[in-house]
């Protein structure tokens, strides 16, 4: 299915689950703005090729626009449009006073030298600096883009505004703005909400085993955030192979191996399949890697009490509906992985009002973010009997609504 109207699909869904409106949601049915690009980029061979790109602000009723730019060979308007409502909806379930936007570059990094990729990233900005900025759409990394590419596209912002604007753009280097903890915020916000979870299910760590699939930013920071809590990890997985030790697997000697590897493989003591791994009695499961790895073919499968979507989109609408009726309780990724935009926004205020906070501090706030959003999500579970993917869209839709009624919309 198309991406969009899985989002759309996802939409209804809410509306239907919480009693809504469907009159009062019109505005969140299409993006606000949708703004394609067609730039030149100077090659190190001296020729001029021309790159498409995308931004799409899908909505700003609640404050300036907020999600990442990808630079992908598959990046397509009706991903970004996705992505882009994604974003809307995961905002304001964390009550950030930010709308959602998205954007992309059809490119494949790996084809292009670092300064043929420099080139790109300003010539994107010049071609997108009239609709964003600290105050309208405010851009991050996401697929393929870094520290390093936010980093020029802020300079080339600075030098056509003739201004410094850190805020135009987040997932900076720290000496250029960035926040502390931004590294692995979205790993720590999960590790928040799973830990909330769990005690609702009366898991204790030490005897909680945890099945963690995805070994990259996302994947490996969960594991060493949980395994210092002593939670018992007794699988991991790349794209390469899975791990697997029933005695638990030793998280900082992994993480070493591959650092060091580039891939799991060979860590021992048991290799296993990607799908082996999905099946595994186990008390929580947590996608790590890539979209639709759930699906409706492996679902039935899944052992795992707890699921804690890390990942963006792990499981297909399909797969949501067997585990549903399979009694899997699922955190999605909308409330899941929110502790990255969490951590983004925060670099937003630290540059506004120029001043830096410490990593206690940050880490402070993001936990009291992620828990208070997890509580309020988990008394709409209760009062009206959905799941917490259904709650959360309620929670974000009803405070879309009411921004939206507010400036007499
Ligand atoms: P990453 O590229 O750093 O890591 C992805 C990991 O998944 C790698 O270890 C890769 O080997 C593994 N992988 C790929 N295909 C696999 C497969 N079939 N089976 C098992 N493992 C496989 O990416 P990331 O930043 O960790 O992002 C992972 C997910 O989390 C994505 O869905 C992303 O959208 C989501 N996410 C990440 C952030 C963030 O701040 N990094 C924020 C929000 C959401």
């Amino acid at each position: 299915m198309d991406a969009f109207e899985n989002a759309q699909k996802q939409l209804l869904k809410a509306i239907k689950a919480g009693g809504l409106d469907e009159n009062d949601l019109e505005f969140l049915k299409n993006p606000k703005r949708a703004v394609h690009v067609n730039f030149p980029v100077k090659l190190d061979d001296g020729s001029t090729k021309y790159f498409k790109g995308f931004r799409m602000l899908y909505n700003d009723t609640r404050g300036p626009g907020k999600g990442g730019i990808r630079f992908h060979q598959d990046v397509n308007e009706s991903e970004v449009k996705a992505l882009s409502f994604w974003m809307t909806v995961k905002n304001s379930v964390v009550d950030l006073p930010l709308g959602g936007g998205k954007g992309g570059v059809i490119i494949n990094p790996k084809n292009y030298s670092e300064r043929e990729l420099e080139n790109v990233a300003r010539g994107f900005i010049r071609a997108l600096h009239q609709v964003i900025g600290p105050k309208q759409d405010v851009p991050a990394p996401d697929v393929y883009t870094t520290p390093q590419i936010m980093s020029w596209m802020l300079d080339e912002y600075e030098t056509i505004t003739g201004k410094h604007n850190e805020g135009l753009i987040t997932g900076k280097p720290l000496e250029l703005g960035g926040s502390k903890a931004r590294g692995y915020s979205t790993a720590m916000g999960g590790a928040y909400v799973l830990k909330e979870s769990a005690e609702l299910l009366d898991f204790n760590p030490i005897t909680t085993r945890v099945v963690i699939q995805g070994f990259g930013n996302a994947g490996m920071h969960m594991a060493r955030i949980l395994s210092k809590w002593n939670y018992k990890i007794i699988a991991i997985s790349d794209s390469s192979t899975g791990i697997y030790d029933e005695n638990g697997i030793d998280i900082s000697k992994a993480i070493e191996f591959k650092n060091k590897n580039k891939s799991l493989k060979g860590f021992g003591p048991e290799e296993i399949s990607n799908e082996k791994l999905l099946s595994f009695e186990t008390e929580i499961l947590v996608p790590a890697a890539l979209e639709n790895t759930i699906t409706k073919d492996n679902a039935d499968n899944i052992k795992a009490k707890l699921i804690i979507e890390l990942a963006n989109g792990p499981i297909t609408p399909e797969a949501d509906e067997i585990l549903e009726k399979k009694d899997i309780i699922v955190i999605p990724d909308v409330l899941a992985n929110a502790g990255g935009v969490t951590v983004s926004y925060f670099e937003w205020v630290q540059n506004n009002q120029g001043y830096y906070w410490t990593e206690e501090e940050v880490l402070e706030r993001l936990e009291q973010k992620m828990i208070n959003s997890f509580k309020e999500i988990h008394e709409i579970v209760k009062e009206k009997d959905v799941s917490y993917r259904e709650a959360a869209f309620i929670l974000a839709l009803k405070r879309l609504i009411t921004a939206n009624k507010l400036r007499g919309k």
